[in-house]
């Protein structure tokens, strides 16, 4: 059971090293879908919130009135909506924060990106289309539904998110699909392409092996496949192993990407460091 609470904040425009904007808004603390590989559970700042990830939704009721002085005061050319939790899971329904913080940022001319896994973005469409809207990067995959439910069995059923993208797609809204995590021996993303003929490329990342909880994940990942028990503890292990698999997944989706006739990026997360990471 999720855990809602109001609550005040003090400051919604937050400063980011993050390359998508110089702030990054979040209209919630915490998030619905309580995905295992969320990488906000190894945020140091958000794990010293009491509860556990995914079972509680802080719900910053005074964002929308903060982001108006905000705006002001600070002059952001470009924000990033989403960096540590889902803008338009269920609970936004309910409360319309991000909604009102859209039309604000339209209204003042700000443009933004967003990045999301939900569906429910679709009902924007109207606040997208106005021009501020940058790029929604939109997490897809397409695991089998037995390790969905043991992975992110609570986040929209993956053929909901090819319809909302190729939606957006369709009213001329930029959407880059982004295909995360890759699963070591288990992602299939041969025709991941062809899912989304309008868009002009897809992004990729590999299963970060450095997140605090990687033994869970590899756990429940485990529990359905036994056999990839030794492999996955090799590549936690091996550096020698972990980078010439990476590779390979690499070459891979570049023989995809040719066929396709997209542009693409592969996000793989460098072995035994979590903060550096890489973009080819
Ligand atoms: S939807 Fe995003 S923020 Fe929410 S739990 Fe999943 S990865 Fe984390």
């Amino acid at each position: 059971m999720t855990e809602f609470k109001e609550v005040k904040i003090s400051r919604i425009l937050n400063p980011t090293s993050i390359d998508l904007g110089e702030y990054v808004i979040n209209p919630f603390m915490g998030c619905e879908y309580s995905c295992l590989y969320c990488y906000v559970r190894s945020n140091k700042v958000i794990s010293k919130r009491l509860g556990k990830w995914g079972e509680y939704v802080d719900i910053r009721i005074n964002a929308p009135v903060l982001l108006e002085k905000e705006i002001i005061s600070k002059k952001p050319k470009c924000v990033l909506l989403g960096s540590t939790t889902d803008c338009f899971q269920p609970v936004e329904n309910k409360y319309k924060i991000t909604s009102r913080m859209l039309e604000i940022l339209n209204k003042h001319r700000v443009y933004y990106n967003i990045l999301t896994r939900s569906p429910n973005i679709v009902e924007y469409i109207d606040l997208l289309k106005q021009g501020f809207c940058k790029k929604i990067y939109f997490t897809i995959n397409n695991i089998t539904s037995e390790l969905k439910n043991k992975l992110e069995p609570k986040s929209p059923g993956f053929e909901l998110r090819f319809k909302a993208i190729n939606k957006m797609l369709d009213e001329n809204i930029s959407v880059v699909p982004y295909f995360s995590p890759i699963l070591p021996w288990l992602s299939n993303f041969k025709d991941i392409f062809t899912l989304f003929p309008k868009s002009d490329s897809v992004e990729f990342e590999g299963l970060n092996m450095n997140l605090v909880n990687i033994t869970d994940i590899i756990s429940g990942i485990t529990s359905l496949y036994p056999d990839l028990k030794t492999k996955y503890e090799k590549l936690l292990h091996d550096k020698t192993f972990y980078d010439s698999f990476w590779a390979s997944v690499k070459k891979d989706i570049i023989k995809e990407v040719i066929s396709a006739k997209k542009n693409y990026n592969v996000y793989i997360h460098n072995f035994g460091n979590y903060f550096n990471n890489k973009y080819t």
